[in-house]
C-alpha cells in the first residue's frame, strides 16, 4: 500500500523487484539478499536495525521507501488452543488470521482479501461483499505478526490460504506473497507447508498450472452435482463443477501431486450417501483426498449441521472407494475460529469475519 509521502513499502516487492528497485541506487543484488533476510527471517520493523547496511544507504532506503507492519488489535484463544487475531489494517479495514495447533504442526490461516465477492451462502465473509484486496505485503505481515508474539518453543510450521477471500481473485499479490513464503531468503516454508483453497475460478486456475511456483492445492467442492453446487455456491453457474474438476487433470502434470477437496458437509443438502457414491465416480482418477467438514451453524446461514452418523457414514463410503477422507472438526469453536462461515460477534461491535475452511490442516 502506498503511503501518503508515496514511498515504496518494501514488502510490496517480490524478490527480483526488489534487486531492480535497488539497481536504481546502483546497488549490487547481494543487497537484496540482505533485505530480504532482515525482513522475513529476522522480523525486523525499522532500517536502524539493519546494521550490515551503511548508515548512508539506510539513509537512502529511508527517503523513498518504507517497512509496514501490522499489530494485532485484538486476541482470543479458545480451549483447545486455536488462537484468532484481528488486525486493523491502514485504512481502517480488518482482517484475521487463525494460528491453529495440531499435534507437531502449528498451521496459520492466512486472508488474502477484505471481504468477498463470491457469496457461498454457507459463509459470512460472502456476506459482507468484497471491500478490497490485501496488499502483498498485508498478507505476510500477518504471518510477522503471529510470530512476533509466538512463545520461544512455537514456531509456524504450515501455511494455508483459506481466511477471508478467495485467493484467487487477489492473483497477483498472492502469488507474490507465495514467492517469499518459499524464498530460501525470505521466509523458507516449503512449498508442501503451503496450501492455496480455491473455489475454482477457471482463467485463474488455468493461469496456475502454467506458472513455475509449486504449493499445495486445496479445491472447495461441497457439491457433487451442478444444481447443489450453484445452489451453495453462485461461481458454480460461472465455473461449473465439470470443468473444475477437469482442469484438476491438467495439475496432475506438475509436482503438486495430490489435490485436496473440500466438502463442506450440510445437513439434507449433501451429506447423503448417494452424494458421497457421486464424488467417488467424480474424483476418480484424480489422486486426491477428502477432507469433510460438517457445517459449523450460525446465525445467517441458511443450513444446518449434517449428524454425526451421516458424516462417518459418508466417510465410510469414500474410504471402502479408496479415497482418503478425514474429517475435519471445527477448531476454536468459541472464539468463531471455524470452518470459515463465521462472522462474529464481540463485546464492542467489531466485526469479525472470515473466510471458509480455516479448521484444516494439511
Ligand atoms: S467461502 Fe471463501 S470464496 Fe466463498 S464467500 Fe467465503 S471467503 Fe469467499
Amino acid at each position: 500500500m502506498k503511503n501518503p509521502l508515496e514511498k515504496v513499502d518494501l514488502k510490496n516487492l517480490s524478490p527480483s523487484e526488489l534487486v531492480e528497485f535497488l539497481g536504481t541506487f546502483g546497488k549490487e543484488r547481494y543487497r537484496s539478499i540482505q533485505i530480504l533476510r532482515w525482513f522475513y527471517q529476522k522480523g525486523v520493523e525499522s532500517f536502524d536495525e539493519m546494521t550490515n547496511l551503511s548508515k548512508r544507504f539506510r539513509h537512502e532506503l529511508h527517503q523513498v521507501s518504507f517497512i509496514s507492519t501490522l499489530q494485532p488489535l485484538h486476541i482470543e484463544q479458545a480451549w483447545d488452543g486455536t488462537k484468532k487475531y484481528l488486525f486493523r489494517l491502514e485504512d481502517g479495514n480488518r482482517i484475521e488470521s487463525v494460528l491453529i495447533p495440531d499435534k507437531k504442526r502449528l498451521t496459520l490461516c492466512l486472508s488474502t482479501q477484505v471481504g468477498c465477492a463470491l457469496g457461498c451462502r454457507f459463509c459470512l465473509t460472502g456476506k459482507m461483499g468484497l471491500k478490497r484486496n490485501l496488499t502483498t505485503s498485508e498478507i505476510l505481515n500477518q504471518i510477522l505478526a503471529v510470530r512476533k508474539i509466538l512463545l520461544a518453543r512455537e514456531s509456524i510450521t504450515n501455511i494455508v490460504l483459506m481466511g477471508m477471500g478467495e485467493p484467487l481473485a487477489n492473483y497477483q499479490n498472492t502469488l507474490k506473497a507465495i514467492e517469499l513464503m518459499h524464498h530460501p531468503d525470505a521466509f523458507k516454508f516449503s512449498s508442501r507447508r503451503i496450501t492455496l483453497s480455491t473455489v475454482g475460478l477457471l482463467p485463474e486456475l488455468e493461469r496456475l498450472a502454467k506458472e513455475k511456483i509449486s504449493f499445495r492445492l486445496a479445491i472447495s467442492l461441497n457439491a457433487t452435482d451442478e444444481e447443489t453446487r450453484s445452489q451453495m455456491m453462485p461461481i458454480n453457474r460461472l465455473y461449473p463443477l465439470k470443468k473444475i474438476l477437469a482442469l484438476c487433470k491438467i495439475f496432475l502434470l506438475h509436482p503438486r501431486t495430490r489435490i485436496t477437496f473440500e466438502y463442506v458437509m450440510v445437513a439434507g443438502i449433501n451429506d447423503s450417501s448417494l452424494d458421497a457414491k457421486r464424488l467417488l465416480r467424480l474424483l476418480r482418477g484424480i489422486p486426491s483426498k477428502v477432507n469433510l467438514i460438517p457445517l459449523n451453524e450460525a446465525p445467517g446461514i441458511p443450513f444446518k449441521k449434517p449428524l454425526e452418523e451421516k458424516v462417518k457414514q459418508f466417510q465410510e463410503i469414500l474410504m471402502e472407494g479408496g479415497l482418503t477422507a478425514i474429517v475435519r472438526m471445527s477448531k476454536g469453536r468459541e472464539i468463531s475460529a471455524a470452518c470459515g462461515q463465521l462472522q462474529g460477534k464481540s463485546s464492542d461491535g467489531r466485526a469479525q469475519i472470515w473466510g471458509q475452511n480455516q479448521n484444516i490442516d494439511f
